[in-house]
């Protein structure tokens, strides 16, 4: 072992918040650069990590560094900027470097199959080059295989050979005698080209002619645009000139299985690779994708969250459609916020970064007026289609049964009567949501959860919606006994029975993840939803992202209090986006869409404001009571959140954690408190909330109380972790 021998610095996934050093593995070649995977031993066990440097020195005495087993990729599999965004992350969401590199690379790169799609090649080795071929006089077919093997230098596959009529017996002869080797070969890549645009005969409006040519080489692009004023051909007008120059897009989206008909213009438009990166493909596919994606193959990658880290051999552009959705933000374990880290990768690679909405988030509206993002504005649609007009309908001092308003119903049969189909909003899957005893006002709960079963009809029985729990549905009170059980609330499954007996012979579509959970289930809903005809269709937020129903010209949200009575400072914000966002589902074939709104608050300023004037006026005077009470994005915050099986000990542990010195006063701590809901799955929650108006000085504060929790007893007797930014305060 040399002194002077230069250290490899490995990530190796751990839930360790710190990478290794390792002695480089024999005949390691020199040129190795980061974001090449080693084989490395970790305790007792071998693991694939990633190195992410060089070091002369390290903490660990020579004598004790083990050496890294083996080099794994010849390059790297991490271009330097994704390592680079990788690197930021772990650091900025103070999560472990490992386990956020592997987490970025498809679950078959973690366990060591190659990053490049390779070939198995039959290749002359040199013994069967020199061979004198007369010594295979007796077996002939050995001697013409051999002899078509030395004249192609890279050999031919399996299959080239199986063509040639060549068998897989007389090769494993050729190879028994050394004459013949197999050997995994790199696959030759062949990039894409672009020769045709299928421009569907789209002429753009002079808004979207100014939009499109405000985007220049690097920066971020906030695209306001309300739905259907063509925020979409944006997106394929930029990416075409990208394409053009053969540089790759990135496109991200809250959910692919939503929305497949974006999905499909990528794909008609272009004739390039298109590959899309979800949670529904299997490993293998997943890493296919991957391969083409980062070898330059597909001109095009479409994906969900954890696409953000997809590497593009000649990136070019990406784009983040609905950019507010609250899904395009980790909600466990790496707490990352793709959309935020799209903006930085485009700083890496001098790309510009798109993102667009209809009703973009706070902190990008906010970013977009002081001149952060350049703000681009798509205010009228290109077809001549009305705006949508909003009605509130007042529920107080008026009856419902099952939901359903009497001037609701009336204005559900006039849409229905002149042809049109009719869209209804409720975010509450199942049937009923409460199990109630009149006798002793018992409720069916889950003990898992501090959360109410939801009554299903399928099955009859009770279902937890926080962890899955089941249960048969009780014939007599767990309490009382009493025999009488109610069914309360609503769910999307009960307003559908409703609308059922409501309007007889009308047919009822009911779009949720309890209706879509058998594969292609969704889209033969959709094909029936265009093909036309009076029809009702009821879906929870599943039904407010990204689908255009060309027949809806009645949008119907059927509660909407619930966001008044919301502790989340955010609640309000996604109030006005949900609205718009089910509204912009009707109207747009040529018929003005409505939008109905029951309440028992008819005159909640916020809510009329957001219908006179709009999002935009809306969104300001939200950021202004932001401002005033210096909530994000005025301030920065950070959750530590713990959780334990006793009832007290994730709440001692934060106790403990907050007790120790502030770094600074400009932080501010509060709690630690109990979460909304405490108990979730089994596991009894608590947050500590910490917020400054300082960046810096607020990572500071979390790096110092990370150090006193690893030196923690509590802390082995709890599972804790950090959100920076959270989208989900409760
Ligand atoms: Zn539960
Ligand atoms: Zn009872």
């Amino acid at each position: 072992m040399h002194s002077s021998e230069r250290l490899l610095e490995i990530a190796v996934p751990t839930p360790l918040r710190r990478s290794f050093h390792y002695l480089p593995p024999d005949e390691l070649p020199a040129d190795t650069k980061p974001g090449c995977r080693f084989r490395v031993p970790f305790g007792s066990k071998s693991l694939i990590g990633i190195l992410i440097g060089y070091t002369e020195e390290s903490n660990t005495p020579l004598e004790k560094l083990r050496r890294a087993e083996k080099l794994l990729d010849p390059k790297p599999i991490l271009p330097e900027a994704i390592l680079k965004l990788c690197l930021w992350s772990a650091d900025y969401y103070h999560h472990p470097v490992g386990d956020v590199l592997a987490s970025a690379i498809p679950v078959l790169l973690r366990k060591g199959k190659p990053g490049q799609q390779v070939s198995h090649r039959l290749i002359a080795t040199k013994k069967g080059k020199e061979t004198d071929q007369s010594s295979l006089q007796r077996a002939p077919l050995q001697k013409a295989a051999l002899t078509l093997l030395v004249r192609q230098m890279n050999g031919y596959d399996r299959k080239q050979l199986k063509a040639a009529g060549i068998s897989s017996a007389t090769i494993q002869a050729l190879i028994r005698k050394g004459l013949v080797r197999r050997q995994e070969m790199t696959a030759p890549v062949t990039a894409f080209s672009l020769n045709k645009v299928n421009s569907e005969n789209i002429m753009l409006t002079s808004e979207q002619e100014v939009a499109l040519n405000s985007i220049g080489d690097h920066g971020t692009w906030l695209i306001q645009g309300i739905t259907g004023s063509g925020k979409t051909e944006i997106y394929l007008r930029a990416i075409e000139k990208i394409l053009r120059k053969n540089f790759q897009a990135l496109v991200l989206v809250p959910e692919i299985g939503l929305t497949p008909q974006t999905v499909q213009r990528f794909s008609n438009r272009f004739d390039v690779p298109v590959v899309l990166l979800h949670s529904g493909l299997t490993d293998q596919e997943r890493l296919n994708a991957w391969r083409m994606a980062s070898s330059g193959q597909a001109g095009i990658v479409i994906g969900t969250r954890s696409a953000v880290f997809t590497p593009l051999a000649r990136p070019g552009m990406i784009v983040v459609d609905e950019e507010h959705d609250a899904s395009l933000k980790q909600h466990d374990g790496f707490r990352y916020s793709a959309r935020d880290l799209a903006v930085l990768r485009g700083q890496f690679e001098h790309i510009p970064v798109l993102l667009g909405s209809a009703t973009p988030s706070l902190e990008s509206l906010n970013n977009a007026w002081t001149g952060k993002y350049t703000s681009v504005q798509l205010r009228h649609r290109p077809v001549d289609i009305a705006k949508e007009s909003y009605q509130i309908i007042n529920l107080r001092n008026r009856e419902t049964r099952d939901g359903f308003s009497k001037p609701l119903i009336r204005l559900i049969e006039q849409h229905l009567q002149s042809g049109s189909q009719v869209l209804i909003f409720l975010n509450r899957r199942g049937f009923a949501p409460v199990l109630h005893c009149p006798e002793c006002h018992w409720t069916a709960n889950c003990h898992r959860c501090d959360a109410r079963m939801t009554f299903h009809l399928h099955g009859q029985r009770l279902l937890c919606h926080h962890c899955g729990n089941e249960n048969p549905m009780p014939q007599y009170c767990e309490q009382c006994h009493a025999g009488n059980l109610l069914l309360l609330g609503i769910g999307t499954q009960k307003i559908e029975d409703r609308l059922k007996i409501l309007f007889p012979g009308v047919r009822v579509l009911r779009i949720d993840r309890d209706s879509t959970r058998r594969k292609g289930s969704l889209n033969s809903m959709l094909a029936e939803l265009a093909s036309g005809g009076p029809l009702i269709l009821v879906g929870t937020q599943m039904i407010a992202k990204g689908h255009h129903f060309s027949e809806v010209t009645l949008s119907v949200i059927v509660d909407i209090d619930s966001s008044f009575y919301s502790t989340d400072f955010k609640a309000m914000e996604r109030m006005g986006q949900l609205i718009l966002q089910v509204g912009g589902r009707s109207g747009r074939s040529g018929k003005a869409g409505h939008v109905a709104i029951q309440s028992h608050f008819p005159d909640q300023p916020v809510l009329k404001q957001l219908i006179r004037e709009g999002y935009t006026q809306f969104a300001k005077n939200l950021l202004q009571e932001r401002r005033d009470n210096n909530l994000p994005p005025f301030c920065h915050q950070a959750l530590i959140r713990a959780e334990s099986k006793s009832r007290t000990r994730a709440l001692e542990f934060l106790e403990e954690l907050s007790a120790n010195e502030r770094s600074s006063p400009r932080v501010d701590l509060l709690g630690p408190v109990p979460s909304t809901m405490e108990k979730r799955e089994g596991f009894y929650r608590a947050q500590l909330l910490f917020s400054s108006t300082s960046r810096r000085i607020l990572h500071a504060e979390l790096d110092l109380r990370i150090k006193f929790a690893e030196n923690s007893k509590l802390a082995r007797k709890v599972r804790w972790s950090i959100d920076v930014d959270p989208v989900d305060l409760y």
